[in-house]
């Protein structure tokens, strides 16, 4: 079955009794046991929930694993995985890395002893050097949040599996529609459910997916003895958001594709980063999936221009998050990443003139005619604010005079 029939077909027919097409919720927390020592499968909404289990069971097999986990939140997913490391335990992470993961890593699983190298995963021989003997987990972006950088996840899975470690992979911008980790090497992935997967901006939501049973039966224990699962109600928004993922990832790229071409063009803006335009990265990215994505990045000329091309836009929203309908845009700097200290920030390449664009299924040239306004009006702003100073300045000299 090709993957947008499989998309469209979650959740239909399980209202067996009634013939329902969309999948009934069940908001039952406890179940009844037919007899003693006899179960129907579902005991305790924690542990098990039939709305649930039909969202688990469709992200495992977009990702092609064993199992798959609905948690309250991205975050929930992550923390619910790092369940598997102990005190002592090191992980190696991508460096240019969600602000959020980083946080939780950096100040509250350190408390815990569990350490944390940052690696730029473009290169592999510093996979090595960041190595020790407590090594024991990498943690992977592919593209990279914000700055579209492309880890070769099959390279560093098999380098992951050579020693021993094991590999987790955050798929959330690509979803398994454009990419599926567990088939390049990996062992586990997570997503951040709210982005594409949820795809409307209205629902908070992580999955995880394990390959293999030991690893799904331990992950299985920590998602019930932990707890953060998803509330039946947004498994159902969930289940919703991801039947038209397919048509949304395709009119997000050719939307996110068009900006990128309109942007490399524009005299306002210095860089543009999108998974096309490093043709190293664009092979891997080619050979490892199945188109580019919808976030783009670009960095203007100058800071002043930020606020006022915030300001300025009418139609893109100045909102933290991606992966709706809707276009947004993010001032990663103090918004997403503020998490990161700003030499680490400095070092990756998140400055003050980086913007991120999550760009939504709008008509294409809405978005750049809004941006292309956005612009203009702040070249304006700012040349007007260089007059009024000029002026300010010559006034205050004719009055010493
Ligand atoms: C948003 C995001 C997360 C965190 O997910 P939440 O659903 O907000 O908890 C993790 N990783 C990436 C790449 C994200 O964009």
């Amino acid at each position: 079955m090709h993957t947008e029939t499989q998309l469209v077909q979650i959740g239909k027919n399980r209202g067996r009794i009634t013939g329902a097409v969309s999948c009934p919720v069940y908001h039952s927390t406890a179940y009844e046991h037919p007899a003693l020592g006899e179960s129907t499968g579902f005991d305790y909404t924690r542990t098990a929930n039939p709305t649930r289990q039909v969202v688990e069971q469709a992200i495992a097999e977009l990702e092609g694993g064993e199992a798959g986990f609905a948690c309250s939140s991205g975050m929930a997913a992550i923390q619910t995985i790092m369940g598997l490391f102990s005190k002592g335990d090191h992980l190696i992470v991508s460096l240019d890395l969600y602000g959020g993961t980083y946080r939780l890593f950096e100040e509250v699983l350190t408390r815990y002893g569990i350490t944390f190298s940052y690696v730029d995963l473009r290169d592999l021989e510093a996979i090595e050097e960041a190595a020790t003997p407590y090594t024991c987990g990498i943690f992977v972006e592919s593209p990279t949040n914000p700055l579209m950088r492309v880890t070769d996840i099959r390279a560093v899975c098999e380098r992951a599996r050579d020693r021993g470690w094991l590999s987790i992979i955050d798929n959330t911008f690509m979803t398994p529609y454009l990419q599926r980790p567990l088939e390049l090497g990996a062992d586990i992935v997570i997503h951040s459910a709210t982005k594409y997967l949820g795809g409307h901006n209205d629902v908070l939501a992580g999955l995880i997916v394990t390959k293999g049973k030991d690893l799904s039966e331990k992950v299985f224990a920590l998602h019930n003895s932990i707890g953060a699962v998803l509330g039946p109600q947004d498994c159902w928004l969930l289940m919703r958001g991801i039947k038209t993922l397919a048509l949304r990832m395709e009119k997000h790229q050719e939307n996110a594709m068009a900006l990128t071409q309109f942007l490399l063009t524009h005299p306002a803006v210095e860089e543009v980063f999108y998974p096309t335009l490093h043709s190293e990265e664009r092979r891997i990215q080619e050979e490892q999936a199945g188109g580019y994505g919808g976030m783009l990045s670009f960095r203007v000329k100058d800071p002043v221009f930020v606020p006022e091309i915030l300001r300025s836009l009418r139609l893109i929203s100045f909102a933290e998050s991606l992966g709706g309908v809707e276009s947004l845009v993010t001032y990663p700097a103090t918004q997403t990443h503020a998490e990161i200290p700003e030499e680490i920030r400095r070092k990756v390449g998140v400055c003050d003139k980086l913007l991120r664009l999550s760009v939504g299924i709008e008509h294409m040239d809405d978005l750049i005619g809004d941006l292309s306004q956005a612009f203009d009006r702040a070249q304006a702003s700012i040349e007007g604010e260089g007059v009024k100073r000029d002026e300010l300045r010559n006034s205050s000299l004719t009055q010493r005079k």
